[in-house]
């Protein structure tokens, strides 16, 4: 419908991933952080760890290591992890399962396959998504949300074809259970072959997606981009478009969207904070044992 296109965001650019190591060997498919675009305001970066088949006692993780001035967000699809802190915690991730991770003033933690899982091998695949946080927000208290798979709000249109998990903000009439510090939208969206989603976003918010499996079209243009694709919206309207447009495969995709920071951005590392001098004392403070140590 003509009076249905003027109301949808346009496609802004597609950005592919690059192949990366991260942690202990883990290949990673990262759109962002790459030097031709390092930030998607208030996002820092995300990874798609897998799909990929493990042999047993193959599989890697990411060792003790901080993070201050933003959060992560992990949400495994396949396989088993388990984190530690230096706050205490620990805890295993399977599939479906969310880690929303505020690291604030500093966190150390390890983020590793699940220690039967990596014994027998299996199939791993993941996300981690970084939200960065404001200024006034970049020294709170560190702040952990887990969601299991079962806790995450699920939604279908009618005819079933369109199916959406609300990790964050709301869709089909659902709302997210995980609290955010600046409004953030997180939607995995499933179509069958052939459907159409609609999903409103507030016209402040910048919106992106990644494609997860399958190809599809995408905003007022119906641009095509498939797996491992990134589709970046322009602000100019206030719904995004998506259409599978295969006739045999679904289309899996994440809508991740937030309200920009508009703050300047100093990153090194683990640590993203406002200005040089912010990065400087982070390093201090991890060296000198302020952000703690995992010791159980
Ligand atoms: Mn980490």
């Amino acid at each position: 419908m003509t009076t249905q296109t003027q109301t949808m965001r346009t496609v802004a650019g597609i950005i592919n991933s690059v192949q990366t190591l991260e942690g202990e060997g883990m290949l990673v498919r990262r759109p962002f952080p790459k030097s031709t675009f390092t930030e998607f305001d208030p996002f820092l970066l995300l990874d798609e760890l897998g799909p990929v088949d493990v042999a047993p006692g193959q599989a890697k993780g990411a060792p003790d290591h901080p993070h201050r001035g933003f959060e992560t967000v992990s949400y495994i699809l396949e396989g088993s992890f388990e984190h530690k802190d230096s706050q205490g915690h620990a805890g295993k991730l399977s599939a479906g399962d969310v880690q929303w991770m505020t690291a604030g003033a500093g966190v150390v933690h390890s983020e590793m396959p699940e220690r039967e899982f990596a014994q027998s091998g299996g199939r791993i695949h993941g996300l981690q998504l970084w939200v960065n946080l404001p200024s006034r927000d970049k020294m709170i208290k560190p702040r952990y949300q887990e969601i299991a798979a079962a806790r995450i709000p699920t939604a279908q249109t009618d005819d079933g074809l369109v199916k959406v998990k609300v990790i964050a903000g709301e869709a089909l009439g659902s709302r997210s259970a995980i609290q955010t510090q600046t409004p953030i939208m997180y939607l995995h969206f499933t179509l069958q072959p052939g459907a159409i989603a609609v999903q409103p976003v507030p016209k402040e918010y910048n919106a992106f997606i990644y494609v997860l499996n399958g190809e599809g079209l995408f905003g007022a243009e119906k641009e095509l981009a498939g797996d491992g694709q990134m589709v970046l919206f322009a602000k100019d309207a206030e719904e995004v478009a998506i259409a599978n447009s295969s006739n045999a495969t679904p289309l899996d995709v994440l809508l991740i969207a937030g309200v920009p920071l508009n703050e300047p951005v100093v990153r090194y590392g683990p640590f993203v904070m406002n200005t040089e001098a912010e990065i400087i004392q982070a390093i201090a403070d991890y060296r000198n044992g302020r952000m703690g140590s995992i010791d159980f």
